[in-house]
């Protein structure tokens, strides 16, 4: 194995094992652009070294080896005491992890070597080459001997004190050679031992610190954040230096190839005249415009501007760079394609195809899901340096402001009022509907990303707080309490869904135009906007995956068509049995004979069928799926508690509810320990005569009426919870002798989710029996892993992120070996059956931009989520397939 690289035998292809930073190094080198000699060690020897706590054993030789030949091409030894090489010696990791892990710069200067270049030097040899040795010995001993930062400010603060300056610059020959004595002390006196005067074991010893550096606490920190995997390893590059600090004539700065933030073309960087790199970093002094630079050295301007154009020509893309002026001769030291922000992704993007660099297909694949996700959303002026209250789970992201409320009707009734209004719940169930339509926003203290309260507001696009286990929730009075502050009733309040903030008052927000753009298809002058139209678009025209919509009310359903999508994928029948209608769910439950039954039913049917009428309305000539009946009954009953007050309270006062009694009975019985695995789904169908009949005919009916009205209505009946093919099989002959009777009705596929893990097994046997199929992959995974959706991601999830167990929790992006598993399997199967069965999934999955690439590869028809994900299922899609 070879663990060492020459910059000329790298490419940028190479990075995972040569890192960003030494791969584009080694292009750079062989476009012939002004790169300083150097080589690069590979994260594979970083692995090995981190793995047994020394270094390869052939890693020193080929270490040598490759410092023999940078000498010779350098045409000096390192540290040689007349002449001395000096090197750098800087990490660089597959993935950008800025300024998390360690660099160490002129290894090589010691007692002796700083005479040597301070003779080499010239002119300002003195002061230059004191000045080198100084960083070196701060730099070393923080990084190589954990010697804290701190103890070299104070003498250096000292120093620039005595000679009554603020400014390194002051500081002259003289000043620094003591400076380098009082350095000497500081780094023995808490490293234990005397600064190195052997360069190679200096090289060796910053080699292995920077190899160490990968487990450094905010790199572990900054890995989890950015999800970048905990085992990749960092490279590292010994690169021989080139000094900007050698006077007026050098100096360091970066360079972007165009802005970052606005995509827009022309000089953008900073400079600092006769400095080294971390100065402009560490903001010590201000640095000046690359106009400036043009100014002030009009070669090294040039030589810069000649680069960029070479590095963006090649790259094809915004590149961002460091380099430094030695004695007006430029030298690269890094580049990448640069960081941006989401707008200027594709901005950017759009840009480039207009200048002939890339085509379309490229550009689409240069954005993402994620970026057009920030880009929806209204965001937090931060400015104006808000009160931050707490942090829970950002679960639907936006910025919402508004009066905390604690109680659904009081938020609806405040709502109706004009008020604007923030939900505040320990938890939410499904009775708190109409408070969260009426909010701005939700804010729990339970629960994860997948909670009722943030499932329900992602669906709606609303923001939503979740988990903020810091808040003291208390409901009956009215108030939260956090760290001291009580927020009471009708106190404003801020919350961030992306970020998770919660803030203390009113933070002003700012519109979102790509939003503004879906809504009402009109591009306006905006490049934003005209750049996500037009990659969106193209994505449209190239992606296999049709992309549908959950939607259970017509509003979402016109909203999501407006957003793109290509029919409903998921309607969800629950909502439509709460309100008022929760009166004949509990006189269903409590029939004694058929008869009442039936007049339950029939009290439900007409109001149902309205509901399908404006959906199906609204969906003409697109597919509706529809879901039967799924959540366990006892959710539209009151809680055992509560009913068990008014029942005991209605006895005291001896005006007994005959009623309320019954019904007591009825929740008791239906009690579940646990409900997500109990009477719900499909077996509430087998169970309660005439449930899904009444379903059933509603749909037949009201695509009926619709047709006849004039519309276009395809209505698709989907049965949940489905695990053995005899279950579909008995729905599905009751339903199809329910749509015989309905006359004038179109034809309607019958179905099945496929979210029970024996489904996917059998998966075979069931397609059969259905026409078609949609994963509900919040249940596949809950019961795939045995954990439930509502409680673990607040308790134990980011445990399982920390230990790695997860990357990122599986209910928001599919976990492909197992949960994926199951549905490669019921793929194959079910399809070896019936060939063109068509295959959806309507889980949250549906709208995650990793998810969708999942489906797009196994074959899926298509994918359904929430409105507000349509646009970025759309995108991805395309990405998936180009
Ligand atoms: C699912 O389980 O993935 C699904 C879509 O159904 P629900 O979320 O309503 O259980
Ligand atoms: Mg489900």
């Amino acid at each position: 194995e070879k663990y060492v690289y020459d910059f000329s035998e790298g490419n940028k292809g190479l990075n995972d094992l040569l890192g960003g930073k030494g791969a584009n190094l080694a292009e750079m080198t062989n476009l012939g652009l002004p790169v300083p000699p150097g080589f690069t060690i590979t994260t594979d020897a970083c692995r090995a070294y981190l793995a047994t706590g020394s270094q390869p054993p052939k890693l020193a030789d080929e270490i040598d080896e490759h410092l023999l030949k940078l000498e010779g091409t350098m045409g000096r030894r390192l540290g040689d005491p007349s002449d001395p090489l000096l090197v750098s010696v800087r990490s660089g990791a597959k993935f950008s992890m800025p300024g998390m892990m360690e660099t160490v710069l002129n290894v090589g200067l010691t007692d002796e070597s700083v005479r040597g270049l301070a003779a080499q030097a010239g002119e300002a040899g003195e002061r230059f080459a004191w000045d080198s040795y100084r960083r070196l010995i701060q730099m070393f001993g923080r990084t190589v001997c954990d010697v804290p930062a701190g103890a070299f400010e104070k003498v250096l603060d000292e120093a620039k004190r005595a000679r009554g300056t603020r400014s390194d610059l002051d500081l002259d020959a003289d000043d620094l050679r003591e400076l380098v004595t009082a350095f000497k002390e500081v780094f023995s006196r808490h490293a234990g031992r005397q600064f190195p005067q052997d360069p190679r074991e200096q090289l060796e010893l910053a080699i292995r610190a920077v190899f160490e550096s990968w487990n450094a606490e905010r790199a572990v920190l900054y890995r989890r954040q950015e999800r970048i995997p905990s085992d990749l390893g960092t490279a590292v590059n010994v690169v021989a230096m080139v000094f900007g600090n050698l006077g007026g004539d050098s100096g360091t700065g970066v360079a972007f190839t165009r802005d970052p933030a606005t995509g827009r073309q022309g000089v953008y960087g900073d400079y600092l005249a006769n400095a080294q790199g971390e100065d402009v970093v560490a903001g010590i002094r201000n640095t000046v415009s690359l106009e400036d630079l043009e100014r002030l050295d009009k070669a090294g301007f040039d030589d810069l501007m000649r680069a960029m154009a070479a590095l963006e020509g090649h790259y094809r893309d915004l590149c961002d760079i460091e380099f430094t002026i030695e004695r007006g001769k430029l030298w690269l030291l890094q580049t990448r394609v640069g960081k941006r922000t989401p707008a200027a992704a594709f901005i950017i993007a759009s840009q480039l195809v207009d200048e002939g660099v890339i085509d379309l297909d490229e550009a689409v694949r240069r954005v993402n899901g994620a970026q057009l996700v920030q880009l929806m959303f209204p965001t937090f002026d931060l400015s104006a340096a808000p009160e931050q209250l707490a942090r829970g789970v950002g679960a639907s992201p936006g910025a919402a402001v508004g009066k905390a409320v604690f109680d659904t009707d009081r938020a609806v009734r405040l709502a109706a009022d004009g008020e604007r209004v923030i939900l505040v719940r320990r938890e939410t169930n499904p009775d708190d509907l109409p408070g969260i339509i009426a909010a701005r926003g939700v804010l729990t203290s339970r629960g994860g990303k997948t909670s009722h309260a943030a499932v329900v507001a992602r669906g709606m696009g609303k923001t939503c707080v979740c988990g903020a286990d810091s808040l003291d929730v208390d409901v009956p009075s009215g108030q939260f309490t956090v760290d001291g502050t009580t927020v009471a009733d009708g106190d404003l309040i801020s919350i961030d869904g992306t970020t998770g903030k919660i803030y203390l008052g009113e933070v002003p927000v700012q519109d979102s135009p790509v939003v503004r753009y879906f809504e009402t298809g009109e591009i306006g002058d905006d490049p934003l906007v005209a750049a996500v139209h037009r990659l969106l678009t193209h994505a449209d025209e190239r992606r296999r995956l049709r992309v549908r919509a959950n939607a259970d009310t017509p509003e979402d359903a016109a909203r999501s068509r407006r957003f793109g999508a290509q029919g409903i994928g998921l309607c969800r029948t629950e909502h439509m049995f709460l309100g008022e209608r929760r009166e004949l769910v509990e006189a269903l439950i409590l029939a004694d004979t058929d008869e009442d039954r039936q007049l339950a039913l029939d009290a439900l049917l007409p109001l149902q069928r309205k509901d399908f009428e404006g959906i199906l309305t609204e969906m003409a000539g697109l597919p509706v799926t529809i879901r039967l009946i799924d959540p366990p009954l006892h959710e539209f009953l009151p809680s055992l508690e509560e009913l068990s007050v008014r029942v005991a309270v209605a006895q005291e006062r001896g005006e007994e509810s005959r009623r309320d009694r019954k019904l007591l009975a009825a929740v008791r019985r239906m009690h579940e320990q646990n409900p997500m695995l109990g009477l719900r789904g499909v077996r509430l169908g087998l169970v309660i005569p005439g449930l899904f009949a009444m379903q059933v005919r509603a749909i037949a009916e009201a695509a009926a009426s619709v047709r006849l009205a004039g519309g276009d209505p395809h209505p698709e009946i989907m049965v949940p919870l489905v695990g053995a093919v005899q279950e579909l099989e008995t729905v599905r002959a009751e339903a199809l002798t329910v749509l015989a009777e309905v006359s004038d009705a179109p034809e309607a596929l019958i179905g099945t989710m496929i979210e029970v893990p024996r489904a996917a097994l059998t998966a075979g046997e069931i397609a059969q029996a259905a026409e078609f199929f949609s994963f509900g992959t919040n249940d596949l995974t809950q019961m795939g892993w045995g954990f439930s959706r509502d409680d673990v991601e607040a308790s134990f999830f980011s445990r399982y992120l920390d230990l790695g167990i997860f990357r990122v929790s599986p209910f928001e992006s599919i976990d492909r070996d197992g949960v994926g598993r199951l549905i490669r399997i019921a793929v194959q199967d079910s399809r070896a059956i019936r060939p063109n069965l068509k295959i959806g999934v309507c889980g949250e999955h549906g709208g995650d931009p990793d998810s969708v690439h999942f489906f797009h590869e196994v074959g899926l028809d298509y994918v359904s989520c929430s409105p507000f994900r349509v646009p970025v299922a759309r995108l991805e899609a395309g990405r998936a397939a180009i």
